[in-house]
């Protein structure tokens, strides 16, 4: 009997236990459903709060943005390094600033003692976006050609140096151009840029620094001659070493006796793609290059043999706006020997073809004048409304130029074309 009374106890506690146990599972997985759940409404939440304040700030940066030319104030003038400075420019009416994308430049018209008309340049920003009370450039002073010292030296960049100090005001368009990084991605990135055409680069790679997204994979191939370019290097220098994402590779081309190899810089000669594909883990990355028209040439042309597709390499060449362009020879035209151009307002009928360039060459050896900036569709200076006929461009302009009229410092004509100038 009383083993009976023993096995009964035994199977009502058993069933009670597991009743327990029931309980608690059921419990716990109530709790941690209950728990996901409001983890994915928080979550949910925090993604509409963050696309709303996207929207918002774009909207914002879009009630900023300004037509035509707007005054800046000089804040600071800090030099970097020979023959390079930094300008810091403040808004002169203390508005808020558009937030710009890494990679796009300013249009400056400057109005140079001694000359008869202003002149327009492109000056990269050299900073991440992040600032809404100054822009920062960087600029280097172009000297005279090394062949030809008899040649002034460079004229803006000499202003910017010699004549601009903390105060002087300037005349600049907002910010634009189409060689920027979009920051929304997570793709691995290798930027490669020679001399001062870093300051894209260094827009490009602080914003991934100083943004949410720190992880991004980003390498720096750097070359400058010796230590005496080398722009912002211990800046550089404390990304490398405080970020383990970030890759800085600098290249020496002809390294002084004070430049030390692993202190001041990594290699000796130019940056070459054998280099890239010596250092980086595999060709998945998007490229953005930036440095004199001719290494971007040959850097382009070797990294298309590395098997990388052409949407995936980005570049702008910084060229030189009082000289006339070789690097980018215009298309083959099927008969370009017949191409004809009339410039309608001064009456010349002039014969294009290849060894002209672009439509601006052709007028300038015509004694046509077109006022021009950058000399590479980005400031948009040489603005000309086609009359009749088509052009096409040798590089894509950095701004859409105005429908019916076309940039003729990088347009060539497509046939017979009437231009107003
Ligand atoms: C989108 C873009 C972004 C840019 N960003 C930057 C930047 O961030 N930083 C920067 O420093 N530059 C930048 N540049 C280049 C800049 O716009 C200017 O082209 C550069 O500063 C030279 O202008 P300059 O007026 O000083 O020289 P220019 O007067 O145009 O002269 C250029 C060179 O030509 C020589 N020269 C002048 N006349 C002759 C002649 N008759 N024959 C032969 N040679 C001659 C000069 O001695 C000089 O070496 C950028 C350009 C573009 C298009």
């Amino acid at each position: 009997m009383a083993v009976i009374v023993q096995t009964i106890g035994v199977i009502i506690i058993g069933a009670l236990l597991a009743q327990v146990v029931l309980f608690l599972v059921s419990t716990w997985h109530r709790v941690t459903y209950e728990r996901q759940r409001r983890t994915l409404a928080l979550e949910l939440l925090r993604c509409r709060v963050e696309a709303a304040r996207t929207l918002k700030v774009g909207q914002e940066d879009e009630k900023r943005f300004w037509g035509g030319f707007r005054k800046f104030v000089v804040r600071q003038k800090v030099r970097e390094c020979h023959d390079v400075y930094s300008f810091y420019l403040a808004p002169h009416d203390r508005k808020p600033l558009p937030r710009f994308q890494p990679g796009q430049h300013l249009v400056f018209k400057l109005h140079i003692p001694d000359t008869t008309k202003p002149v327009v340049r492109c000056y990269s920003l050299s900073d991440s976006p992040t600032q809404s009370d100054y822009y920062r450039i960087t600029i280097k002073r172009e000297l005279s050609p090394s062949d030809n010292p008899d040649v002034p030296a460079g004229l803006v960049s000499s202003y910017f140096h010699n004549h601009l100090q903390e105060g002087d005001i300037l005349d600049v368009k907002a910010p634009s151009g189409k060689f920027f990084l979009d920051l929304t991605s997570a793709a691995p990135v290798a930027f490669v840029a020679g001399g001062v055409g870093i300051t894209p680069l260094l827009s490009m790679l602080n914003s991934i620094t100083e943004g949410a997204a720190t992880t991004r994979e980003v390498w720096l191939f750097y070359g400058v001659s010796n230590g005496t370019e080398h722009i912002m290097k211990d800046h550089l220098a404390q990304l490398n070493r405080q970020y383990h994402n970030v890759h800085v590779h600098v290249c020496y081309s002809q390294p002084s006796d004070a430049d030390v190899i692993g202190e001041d810089y990594d290699h000796s000669g130019r940056v070459s793609v054998d280099l890239l594909r010596g250092l980086l883990p595999s060709n998945n990355y998007e490229f953005f290059l930036c440095g004199p028209p001719a290494m971007m040439d040959s850097l382009t042309k070797q990294l298309k043999v590395w098997g990388i597709p052409e949407d995936k390499i980005f570049f702008e060449a910084f060229g030189s706006a009082t000289v006339k362009k070789t690097a980018a020879p215009p298309p083959r035209l099927a008969d370009a020997t017949q191409v004809e151009v009339f410039f309608s307002k001064t009456g010349k009928r002039c014969q294009w073809d290849q060894k002209h360039g672009s439509l601006l060459e052709l007028a300038e050896g015509n004694a046509v004048q077109i006022d021009f900036g950058c000399r590479a569709g980005s400031c948009g200076t040489c603005l000309t409304a086609i009359k009749a006929g088509d052009v096409t461009y040798m590089t894509e302009p950095g701004v859409a130029p105005e429908a019916g009229s076309c940039f003729p410092c990088i347009a060539i004509p497509k046939g017979h074309v009437t231009l107003d100038a």
